[in-house]
């Protein structure tokens, strides 16, 4: 029996990995995945997750990658307007941050399990059964459910996930080159419409990450995201003639979810990250905050694996994430909103979901 059974490896499940294995707890860590993806996604560190990793030791490896800071160059309707400096944390992909835990993990003697997928839990007082989707039993003292937004711990435990979501994709985002776009700026292009594209230069490769409103057909329906449909909504909101978007190795849609777990512990099961809370992308908080409660989880376990684990000692995780989880759903859908009315003015852009209202 291990300790600690992590489902899920992206940034919350590899930052408790970590965590847990720096104090010498025994830890296993599952993902359904057959490999590691390689997707910008979640990209700016802010300074409370940059001292985490510290104390992992894994920010020497970031910040010799990453980028401290950088400049949103503005355009309206093809026009320059401005650009503002702004302090980024650290803008480093999603990917080359679960890359560097990873070798942090391995160097601690812990490798992800790849291909495995939890597929039901059942607990007592002496501790969890994890049945995976092949048949494996794993047998742990506690079972942490790192699995992301559509989180299958939470399913299997019946909590209810509150709150709204949106049908229609606000958003297509990908990773593609630009050659010939300057990469020293994060370009910002929007119009009178309300609509725009975002292309972001990604530290340590040749690509950007893209964010634009999606096309839509002549029904007003929006169009699935892919590289034709980028190259198109460049060229109408960019209007830089010459640039082609090439070799996309990630194109997805994002839809506005604003929802969160009722509770975030049943027995010796735990939520953490995605798991628990998800919420639009403005402010940048939705891989911070998950760290965040990824070392809150590595501190209440530790506690209940060293000491006597009363009620008291596992429910401190639940107090102290619940209320945050709640305050960072309020405060990002309104920087969401903040930031859609905002790039209707000339030479307004992201840094406005960054400001505190
Ligand atoms: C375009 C974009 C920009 C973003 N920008 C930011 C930003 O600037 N700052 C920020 O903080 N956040 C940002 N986010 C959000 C961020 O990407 C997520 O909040 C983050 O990925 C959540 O991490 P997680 O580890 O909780 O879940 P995930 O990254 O979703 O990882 C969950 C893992 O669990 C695995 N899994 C799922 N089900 C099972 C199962 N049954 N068994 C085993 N494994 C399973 C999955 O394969 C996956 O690897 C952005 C997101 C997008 C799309």
């Amino acid at each position: 029996m291990t300790d600690v059974l992590i489902a899920g490896s992206g940034p919350t499940g590899l930052t408790l990995a970590c965590d847990l294995a720096q104090r010498g707890i025994a830890v296993r860590v599952i993902d359904r995945r057959t490999e590691p993806h390689r997707e910008s996604r979640g990209k700016g560190l802010l300074p409370g997750s940059l001292e985490i990793f510290q104390e992992l030791g894994v920010l020497e490896t970031l910040a010799a990658t990453g980028s401290g800071s950088v400049v949103l160059r503005k355009y309206f309707d093809g026009e320059h307007i401005n650009d503002t400096p702004t302090a980024a944390g650290l803008l480093i992909g999603q990917w080359q941050i679960e890359e560097a835990l990873r070798d942090r993990l391995a160097e601690l003697g812990v490798r992800v399990e790849y291909g495995a997928e939890l597929a039901a839990i059942t607990q007592n007082e002496a501790g969890v059964r994890a049945e995976l989707a092949d048949g494996t039993v794993i047998g742990a003292r506690y079972l942490a459910g790192c699995d992301g937004g559509r989180s299958t711990t939470r399913k299997l435990l019946g909590i209810p996930f509150e709150g709204s979501g949106e049908e229609e994709p606000a958003m297509v985002l990908g990773d593609v080159g630009a050659p010939g776009l300057s990469r020293d700026v994060w370009h910002q292009w929007f119009t009178s419409e309300g609509s725009g594209i975002l292309l972001c230069p990604m530290p340590g490769t040749d690509s950007f990450q893209l964010q634009a409103s999606p096309e839509r057909d002549e029904q007003g329906e929006p169009l699935p995201p892919s590289l034709e449909s980028f190259q198109r909504l460049f060229d109408r909101h960019a209007r830089v003639p010459g640039i082609r978007l090439t070799d996309p190795t990630w194109i997805s849609a994002w839809r506005v979810n604003v929802r969160m777990a009722t509770r975030i512990r049943e027995g010796r099961v735990f939520l953490a990250g995605d798991a628990a809370h998800v919420q639009p992308i403005a402010g940048g908080l939705g891989m911070n905050t998950g760290i965040q409660d990824a070392a809150a989880l590595g501190r209440t376990l530790a506690a209940a694996l060293t000491g006597p684990a009363g009620e008291e000692v596992l429910d401190r995780y639940q107090q102290e994430r619940l209320p945050v989880a709640a305050e960072v759903l309020a405060d990002t859908a309104e920087r969401y909103e903040r930031v859609r009315a905002a790039v209707r003015t000339p030479g307004q852009g992201t840094e406005v979901g960054m400001e505190r209202a």
